[in-house]
């Protein structure tokens, strides 16, 4: 794969120092007013100067590089998270930290599945992006770019990167990538984490929430996984469910796993039924994966007796995370290992921070 880079000359007074890898792939916040004004086209990175020029003041160096065909996040899949993961193993020596430019609508399981990609990330890996695009004067796109580039460049007194791990940067909060959810179409904070606090806050000043921030270790070396196996399937419980529908899911032919969304704290109905049909798909070696359809909270099969047998049957307790992280940790993992138990060990364990224990 080749790309074609856009170098940004700093014209701060103050020497440069470390350097910023800019990776577009689409979404609203690179949409402009075409020339009559009238219709969104996706934006020209030759004039980010033009839109941003607050960015050539930062001191430190930014290089922009766009992916062939930007698409809407709603496009997003295994082939581009590892397509972004290759560029960041190209691009690993050359850089000190990456920005990843990306819709909203996805933005929380491509910052999912990329934690699980890169393991051993000893560099910040940040993911904004923009409820109004660049070219609405309104816009959050501005704000959110910048602060993603200043929270990238950063470092502590041993000069070392204060942030090491893949995360989201969005209207003043930084959050752990695999710990995000979108909870807002309209409102500028589109984005939350219910289980895990938010690793920075910026206000007038930033403030970093440093024990809850994954430490630096600079004799990581990154691991990248080229491999996701979507053999899998999203299972939510409503009350009404019907045993077609819970049939025909897990009879899906070659499913590996499914990801049940229960209530509350991991309940789901016990008709002789439902119940049937886990046992069966656990006999098959399909892995069940229960995640709460609550964004607090955890799951804690056995507390009552609408969970016991889901327990009992060998589900695989996610705990409290969250519906994006599971499903791409599922991939991932099916990817990385073809033994049942193996990957029913793995899914029980926080792999990389995004679930507690
Ligand atoms: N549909 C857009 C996307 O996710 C929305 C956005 O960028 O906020 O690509």
């Amino acid at each position: 794969m080749s790309y074609s880079k856009i170098h940004i000359n700093p014209i701060s007074p103050e020497p440069t120092v470390g350097s910023v890898l800019v990776i577009y792939t689409g979404g609203t916040l690179g949409m402009v007013y075409e020339a009559k004004g009238k219709q969104l086209v996706p934006f020209n990175f030759n004039q980010i100067i033009d839109r941003v020029p607050e960015i050539s003041r930062l001191n430190f160096d930014i290089t922009f590089l766009s992916l062939s065909e930007p698409i809407d996040s709603s496009n997003v899949n295994p082939d581009i998270w590892i397509e972004l993961a290759t560029i960041i193993e190209q691009e690993y020596a050359g850089y000190d930290s990456f920005v990843i430019l990306h819709g909203t609508d996805t933005m929380a399981y491509t910052a999912s599945a990329l934690s699980f990609l890169l393991e051993n990330l000893n560099k910040p890996v940040i993911l904004t992006g923009a409820q109004l695009p660049i070219g609405v004067a309104r816009s959050d796109a501005r704000e959110n770019v910048i602060t993603a580039l200043e929270l990238a460049a950063a470092k502590n007194e041993e000069g070392q990167p204060i942030i090491s791990e893949v995360c989201i940067y969005f209207n003043s909060l930084l959050l752990r990538g695999n710990r995000s959810k979108k909870r807002e179409s309209s409102d500028f904070n589109a984005f939350h984490s219910e289980n895990y606090p938010a690793l920075a806050n910026a206000g007038v000043r930033i403030e970093y929430n440093l024990p809850y921030i994954k430490p630096h270790d600079s004799d990581q070396r990154l691991t990248i996984h080229k491999n996701m196996d979507n053999r899998v399937a999203f299972l939510k419980m409503f009350p009404g469910i019907s045993q077609l529908v819970v049939d025909s899911i897990l009879n899906i032919s070659g499913l590996r796993g499914i990801v049940l969304e229960t209530y509350g704290a991991g309940n789901a109905t016990t008709a002789q039924w439902f119940l049937d049909a886990i046992s069966n798909a656990i006999e098959k070696n399909i892995i069940i994966f229960n995640v709460s359809q609550c964004d607090g909270g955890r799951v804690a099969q056995g507390h009552y007796e609408t969970s016991r047998f889901l327990k009992q049957a060998g589900v695989v307790s996610g705990s409290d995370i969250t519906a994006e992280a599971a499903i791409t940790k599922m991939m991932y993992v099916f990817g990385k290992e073809t033994d049942p138990h193996k990957c029913a060990e793995m899914l029980s364990q926080p792999l990389r921070g995004e679930m507690s224990v």
